[in-house]
């Protein structure tokens, strides 16, 4: 078995579309990024990679290559899960916290929770949301960070 962990930020930007798990929100304000900024799926795919051992997705979709500009985070998550299962290892659950003022979680949690565990085949996917009692950036609205833990195993439970 193996656990990884990822994490990522993003600031807000009016006017891009506002993509979390996969799903696009129909948000007056998104986030700012090369790609598609999904920062849900890049902790996600993070995670994946480290427990792979194999680096960060800035590796392999790096944001100087115009190949992903506004590029669907989902398909970079996807080619991780290829990697994945090319070395041989499987998906068991993963563990996500949303880390802002904005936008409330609770009525968007189920369906990014269903996006997620389509793109991943697992059907263990958590999402947890807090805010940062006002602190710091993300508590002056600036931007968005998200985090993920998830188990790996080679084999079957
Ligand atoms: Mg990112």
């Amino acid at each position: 078995m193996r656990i990884g962990q990822g994490i990522d930020f993003h600031v807000f930007a009016p006017g891009r579309n506002m993509i979390l798990g996969g799903v696009d929100l129909k948000l007056p304000y998104g986030l700012l990024g090369h790609s598609d900024a999904d920062v849900l799926l890049h902790a996600l795919s993070d995670a994946i990679l480290g427990a792979l051992g194999l680096g960060d997705i800035g590796l392999f979709f790096p944001d100087t290559d115009p190949a992903y500009k506004n590029a669907d985070s989902g398909l970079m998550l996807k080619q991780v899960l290829n990697m994945m299962e090319a070395n041989g290892f499987k998906l068991v659950n993963a563990d996500l916290t949303l880390i802002g003022q904005k936008p409330k979680v609770a009525p968007i949690r189920e369906l990014i929770i269903e996006n997620i565990k389509q793109l991943t085949g697992c059907q263990y996917i958590n999402l947890k949301a807090t805010t940062t009692e006002g602190m710091g950036a993300i508590g002056r609205e600036e931007g968005l960070a998200a985090t993920a833990v998830v188990l790996l195993i080679n084999g079957t439970l």
